[in-house]
């Protein structure tokens, strides 16, 4: 089996809500060293084509991906897919259907911006989205930067667009069961991604994990851009603990907002089976 030093198997393209193209995202990851790479669109594969394009003529390895919005315990949880056929039917009709409401959720987002005195909202969100279908709160977030409402994003996703705050509209997403079957019907891995971003109770994080592994799902992400030191180390144990695969990626969006680029990211400890493992067939080979 071939082993991978630099897997980077989490970030966002124009397709959902990165600011780069799946190309321009190849190219960044290529030049950071990234040896085995996957796009993951939330609830989208319709840049799967372009990146496993984009990644084989730089001659780097390819998984396909895909990450996952799901309501789990009234709270908002992502769930990454890896190394699946991402013209599977069921995959495709599940995230269409999981992306039906984000415009309708997006008005609603917007009305209640206006009633605090922030007009355009809606458009202004608009004018930064790649895909129609994929209207995402981080959109409104580039917005409100943009007309100096904020400073900058993390400010935004602490005054606005969360539980509590103006423009937080609560949104019903795939189930749990779904997500993971969607992906392993279509021959991938299902991770949960960056679990220390939850704010579950000690029992709803244990529900989480125990459930996930009764649909059939198999990783966890111990190393992304979103987790510490010492949050790495708390998941490590965890996979340890529950028999799951690790995963790695740096959750890049864009070159202005990412704290962590792709690429560089610490490396997986080398007791925890890697997630790509488990699709080692499905990895599209670099040179
Ligand atoms: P949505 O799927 O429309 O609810 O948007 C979720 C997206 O918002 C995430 O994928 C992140 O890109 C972004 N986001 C959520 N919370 C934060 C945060 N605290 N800081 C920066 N971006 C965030
Ligand atoms: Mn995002
Ligand atoms: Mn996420
Ligand atoms: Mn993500």
């Amino acid at each position: 089996m071939t082993s991978y030093k630099n897997a980077d198997l989490h970030c966002h393209s124009v397709v959902s809500d990165g600011t780069l193209t799946p190309e321009l995202l190849a190219a960044r990851a290529h030049a950071n060293g990234v040896d085995l790479w996957a796009l993951t669109d939330h609830d989208e594969v319709g840049g799967q084509a372009r990146a496993l394009a984009a990644a084989q003529a730089l001659g780097m390895a390819y998984l396909s991906g895909v990450e996952i919005s799901v309501t789990f315990a009234g709270t908002t949880v992502h769930i990454v897919g890896l190394g699946f056929d991402p013209t599977n039917p069921q995959m495709v009709q599940g995230l269409a259907a999981t992306r039906g409401g984000r415009n309708e959720r997006a008005r609603d987002m917007a009305e209640q911006l206006a009633a605090v005195g922030i007009a355009g909202a809606y458009e202004g969100a608009l004018r930064y989205v790649g895909n129609p279908e994929l209207v995402s709160r981080t959109h409104f977030a580039r917005f409100l930067v943009e007309t100096g409402v904020c400073r900058d994003t993390s400010e935004v996703f602490r005054k606005y667009l969360i539980e509590g705050r103006p423009g937080y509209v609560p949104h019903r997403w795939a189930s749990l069961g779904d997500a993971v079957r969607w992906i392993t019907q279509a021959g991938g891995v299902a991770v949960i991604a960056h679990p220390a971003r939850y704010k579950f109770t000690a029992n709803e994080e244990f529900a989480l994990f125990s459930e996930f592994q009764q649909h059939g799902g198999r990783g966890v992400e111990v190393v992304t851009g979103s987790h510490s030191a010492s949050e790495a180390a708390r998941y490590a144990d965890l996979a340890r603990e529950l028999g799951l695969a690790a995963s790695r990626g740096s959750d890049f969006h864009s070159p202005d907002e990412s704290h962590t680029d792709l690429g560089k990211l610490p490396p997986l400890p080398a007791d925890l089976t890697p997630a790509w493992d488990l699709v080692a067939a499905h990895i599209h080979p670099g040179r």
